[in-house]
């Protein structure tokens, strides 16, 4: 086939106004050595600055005057260039989420820069037992002590690692380079992947499949046969046997020559996991993860690219993994906020699988305790196919979960923050000799500081948020670091009854200690987590029974295993459900579901105390029951009342400013657009509720952070499309009248308040 003599090329600079493809020619020398996914260098703008961009498309003509077509410089060789397929996700990320074409790119292109190899050098000798003992000689009369020590070692043990023979034996390059010029030995180097797969030779217990985990697997290895492949929802609580499905769908898959993708949530990422994947696919699994190196991530890229792995394990990020043949997608825990991205571009992971399931022809499996209502409802109509585990497969019973209502509390005189029924439970278990788990979802000596007085509130003079006290005495605003000492005094109406809301896990850690004098304590929380691995001690020693009370925040409730612990206390129920945006009770059900799921994973029931000011709330009230469904039922009520997602659709527009009246001004010029969009779709007769609304605008969650004033317009209607094409019109807007002053960000059905 002739080549191709112009490019497509999308430049590597994240601007509104280029955020076009770019036309190139393709010079003679260069002649089918481009395609599509290439990484080039282009000349770019008025004084025609080489500029890296990415080859989008190719053609045989232009619509451009050819003699003004700039031609491409080069072609990177540095980098494995991007597949077809990845463009057009990139393009619908793009379209559907915001953000540039280059942002987009980059999302789906994991890692840019090509990372050096880890090499290992190694020194072999290359000559006979007698020789060696004859040059041997011939340096010690020499006195050449350096080399004696290394030829010595060399007829001990004939391959040594080059680390040792500079570091231990204390020997120099120069050295070895004669040595190796004289013929005597051989430093070679080879290059490896830096594998984060840890090798264990513990027993594989097989479990023989239950016939529903057998129904599961089966139907969506058929389905992917008769190519037919769906997507599916396993609604499976806690020890149901998910994961097992999970590794059963998976090795069918990799059996039939296709890969696998599994995320998991990056905080239930726990090498218990791991190691059951491991077990089944050995080196042919591979795992990613932030607290990873960047080349050590660049070498899973590789990895997959190459064809040398067929599952691979991670977050969110994992999901664009380069595997050719894609079989399969599986989103565990589904319900995790942390799958959708907080960086522009605001991606889901799980709307961004569901575009690759229909695109490429891939399973996608997801599964939950506690679906989100979204993946639920869209299983209840039909868009995904519905599997329901009820049975814990390791045969312990679901939890009996106490609702204490702390009104009640402070009326029978209990001052403390533990229910008197927590308090009995928890004497009861340290007597037992069994373990139990204090759970508040907030960290730091908590809270803010406020006047008992008058009630003034410490704030942060830049982001309109309370300052958090810190046992050091100071106050820290938790969004810009600000932070300032505690004031003796209130600095409003000169009271001295000025405190902070205690309830932190610290302030927990430090009264249950007085309270319980001879148990032993821990703690897991952001502070005590800083340090690379400190996670897994604490979590290690916990289980290995050298504490009788874990205290932490919402990192203690994901996925860990402890069979000894019995009881579960959640302090502050309530705190979640204030949040303020519409997923607070859906929020609420799950961490609390989660949380009562730590109870009674071994062979003793468990019990879950929950401390709450409105024990009559469903979110609360369901848990307690373990009713998924009732809960469900409830939600979807308010959510088609309020008209929320999942039953309509929310765009929020977020406009970052900094000064309040630019961004007040250009919110208001978006509401007029997004109007006019609106009207433009609905037509001349529908009704108001047909053609949706624009909410605001209106000072963001957060007004004000580092000094930029935030402000957001909300966008409702049913279909997903027409809230796509009012971005468009806004993007489209704000080429053409670029405002410098103003920053803005799209965030379709956002998980957080904006
Ligand atoms: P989930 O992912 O739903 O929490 P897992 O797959 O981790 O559930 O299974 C929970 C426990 O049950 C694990 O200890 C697992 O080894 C065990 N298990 C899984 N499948 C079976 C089975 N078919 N028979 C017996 N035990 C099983
Ligand atoms: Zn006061
Ligand atoms: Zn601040």
């Amino acid at each position: 086939m002739q080549s191709r003599s112009y490019a497509e090329i999308i430049i590597e600079i994240s601007h509104e106004k280029i955020d076009r493809p770019f036309e190139y020619s393709v010079p003679p020398h260069l002649a089918g050595s481009i395609h599509v996914g290439d990484r080039v260098v282009v000349p770019f703008g008025r004084g025609n600055t080489p500029r890296g961009g990415y080859c989008i498309g190719l053609k045989d003509s232009t619509e451009f005057d050819p003699d003004r077509i700039k031609d491409i410089l080069s072609v990177s060789t540095d980098i494995p260039g991007i597949e077809g397929y990845q463009i057009a996700l990139a393009w619908w990320i793009r379209s559907h989420f915001g953000g540039t074409m280059i942002q987009a790119l980059k999302t789906v292109i994991p890692v840019k820069k090509k990372m050096t190899a880890m090499t290992a050098k190694r020194v072999d000798r290359i000559v006979s037992d007698t020789d060696l003992e004859t040059v041997i000689e011939e340096c010690g009369r020499k006195h050449q002590t350096a080399r004696l020590r290394v030829l010595k070692a060399l007829l001990e043990e004939p391959t040594l690692p080059y680390t040792l023979v500079r570091d231990k034996l204390n020997v120099t390059t120069p050295t070895l380079r004669s040595l190796e010029d004289k013929g005597y030995i051989r430093i070679t180097e080879t290059e490896y992947y830096r594998n984060p797969v840890v090798h264990d030779d513990t027993e594989t217990v097989v479990h023989e499949l239950s016939r529903q985990q057998l129904n599961i697997i089966t139907t969506v290895t058929n389905d992917h046969i008769n190519g037919n492949p769906g997507k599916y929802l396993i609604h499976g609580i806690t020890g149901s046997g998910k994961t097992e499905v999970y590794i059963g769908i998976a090795d069918n898959m990799v059996r039939r020559g296709f890969q696998v993708i599994v995320l998991i949530p990056e905080i239930s990422l726990t090498y218990q996991t791991l190691l059951r994947f491991y077990k089944r696919f050995g080196d042919r699994v591979s795992v990613v993860n932030s607290s990873m190196s960047a080349g050590a991530r660049y070498d899973q890229y590789l990895r997959a690219i190459r064809g040398d792995i067929d599952v691979i394990i991670g977050p969110r990020s994992a999901l664009f993994t380069p595997f050719e043949r894609l079989g399969a997608i599986i989103i565990d825990e589904e319900h995790e906020t942390s799958y959708k991205s907080e960086n522009t571009p605001r991606y889901g992971a799980r709307e961004c699988a569901e575009y690759i399931s229909e695109s490429r022809g891939v399973s996608l499996i997801l599964g939950s305790a506690t679906p989100s209502v979204d993946a639920y409802y869209k299983a209840t109509h039909g868009a995904y196919r519905l599997f329901t585990m009820e049975e814990r497969l390791t045969g312990g019973s679901l939890p009996t979960v106490y609702v204490e209502d702390l009104r009640e509390e402070l009326k029978a005189g209990n001052r403390t923050i533990f229910s008197r029924r927590l308090q009995n439970l928890i004497d009861d278990r340290l007597k037992h000799h069994e373990q139990t788990m204090l759970f508040i979802n907030r960290r730091g000596v908590a809270g803010f500081v406020s006047c008992r007085n008058c009630g003034y509130v410490c704030k942060c003079p830049h982001c309109d948020v309370s300052l958090t006290e810190h046992r050091n005495g100071r106050l820290v605003c938790h969004y810009c670091g600000y932070s300032e000492p505690k004031p003796a005094l209130c600095p409003e109406c000169g009271s001295a009854y000025i405190a902070g809301f205690r309830a932190g896990t610290e302030q927990i850690e430090s009264n249950i200690r007085e309270m319980y004098p001879h148990a032993a304590v821990l703690r897991m929380d952001a502070d005590t987590t800083r340090e690379k691995g400190s996670m897994e001690t604490i979590l290690r020693s916990f289980r290995d029974h050298e504490a009788d009370i874990l205290i932490g925040t919402q990192m203690i409730v994901k996925g860990h295993d402890f069979p000894l612990v019995t009881l579960v206390g959640i302090l502050a129920a309530d705190m979640s459900l204030g949040v303020g945006d519409y997923r607070a009770s859906e929020r609420t059900f799950q961490l609390l579901t989660q949380a009562a799921g730590r109870a009674g994973r071994g062979e003793i029931p468990g019990e879950v105390v929950i401390q709450t000011y409105r024990p009559e709330h469903y979110s609360i009230e369901s848990s307690r029951q373990h009713d998924y469904i009732s809960f469900y039922n409830e939600e979807i009520a308010y959510r088609s009342l309020a008209l929320y997602p999942p039953v309509w659709h929310l765009l929020a527009v977020l406009m970052v400013s900094d000064d309040e009246d630019s961004g007040v001004k250009q919110s208001e010029v978006y509401k007029v657009i997004a109007d006019r969009c609106l009207d433009e779709h609905a037509g001349e007769n529908s009704k108001p509720r047909e053609r949706g609304y624009t909410l605001g605008p209106a000072p963001a969650a957060i007004g004000r952070i580092r000094d930029k004033y935030r402000h957001v317009l909300y966008i409702k209607h049913s279909d997903m499309e027409t809230l796509v094409a009012v971005k468009d019109s806004i993007e489209k807007y704000i080429r053409e009248q670029p405002n410098r002053r103003v920053i803005t960000f799209f965030d379709f059905d956002p998980v957080n308040a904006v």
